[in-house]
């Protein structure tokens, strides 16, 4: 990939897809397309043929599609699953009818099944049933890898797909309902802590595993494997380690400085019991994170604090599900 070639990120506005542009940006990458695509319906096909027909970029990261915490995925499974369908079918499209050079499809990690074995490897993909609470969404996700196989094996095109862990970071979505997990206990504890609760109550038993990746060490993942991997099967993006939520609340605690107790609401789903990828095909790139989770963690709430200091000179704009590639 150039340094002055023309790179679309589909998606730029989500947590994810933000990250890959400034990490683009910082690598001296020129020729940026998708930075201020905000009006661009990625779900309807005309609007697309015709940005790739005016803009003709040579590079494509599609971390579009809309996402959400375990809450938004049990609210809104039929939106969800459409619009991720529809962007990913037409964004696909037209980067094959436009002769894109290259494209790298992000799924999710909710693609794998219920029950996978631990640590995830890509070939378990659709061995077995997936979570419920995610399964429309997860279906869609699971839908683009196919798509992009398909056209590969078809058209030849060399697209390429890759399925992150839990990302988060600046910029993402902190609502309070409808976020991931970070995001989420960052809002409701950081407010528990303004209100001077003497107690928090965690979603769910505390007891399921997740490994999450800063959104730049994953941006940095992209852009690697989108300079280096060309194979049909997708590629897991994991740092090799997960922690608990209770241990994650802990930590969040500690960085907010929440002085309350911590306690467990299991009349709220688990969701999947653990999320681990065998990320063993990035690492032989030689990829590695650059970022302690503690310091990725402090970023986070810096970044939450300083938006909603803007938020309080501003009107709140409370958004019900974020437009990211991940979940
Ligand atoms: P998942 O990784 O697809 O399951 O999605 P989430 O990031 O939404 O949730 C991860 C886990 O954190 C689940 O077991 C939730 O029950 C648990 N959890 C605990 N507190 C919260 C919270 O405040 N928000 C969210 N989204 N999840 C929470």
């Amino acid at each position: 990939m150039e340094k002055e070639a023309k790179i679309y990120v589909a998606g730029g506005q989500s947590l994810i897809g933000a990250a890959i542009l400034r990490e683009l940006e910082s690598q001296g990458y020129g020729h940026l397309l998708g930075k201020y695509t905000e009006g661009l319906d990625l779900t309807d096909p005309s609007q697309v043929d015709a940005y790739f027909a005016t803009t003709k970029p040579e590079y494509v990261f599609l971390a579009a599609g809309k996402s959400g915490g375990i809450r938004a995925n049990q609210k809104y499974p039929a939106e969800l699953m459409r619009d991720n369908l529809l962007s990913e079918c037409h964004v696909i499209h037209s980067a094959y009818q436009q002769g894109v050079k290259k494209l790298l499809y992000l799924a999710s990690s909710c693609s794998y099944p219920k029950l996978c074995l631990q640590p995830m490897k890509e070939e378990y993909l659709m061995a077995g049933h997936l979570e419920p609470s995610n399964e429309a969404y997860a279906t869609a996700k699971i839908a683009g890898i196919k798509l992009c196989q398909a056209y590969r094996r078809q058209y030849g095109v060399n697209f390429i797909c890759a399925i992150p862990a839990n990302a988060f970071g600046p910029g993402d979505d902190f609502s309070e309902e409808d976020s991931h997990v970070i995001p989420g206990l960052i809002r409701r504890m950081h407010e528990a802590k303004q209100k001077e609760d003497s107690s928090f109550l965690i979603w769910g038993t505390g007891a399921p595993r997740r490994e999450f990746i800063f959104s730049r060490d994953l941006a940095e993942a992209c852009i690697l494997v989108m300079k280096k991997y060309e194979e049909v099967e997708p590629i897991n993006l994991g740092l090799g380690s997960d922690i608990s939520i209770a241990e994650l609340a802990g930590l969040v605690k500690e960085i907010i400085g929440f002085p309350g107790e911590i306690s467990f609401d299991p009349s709220k789903p688990d969701g999947m019991p653990v999320k681990l990828l065998d990320s063993r095909k990035l690492q032989a790139l030689n990829w590695e994170p650059r970022t302690p989770f503690k310091s990725a963690l402090a970023a986070t709430y810096q970044w939450f604090l300083q938006s909603e200091e803007k938020q309080d000179r501003g009107p709140r704009v409370e958004e019900k599900i974020r437009q990211t590639g991940r979940n």
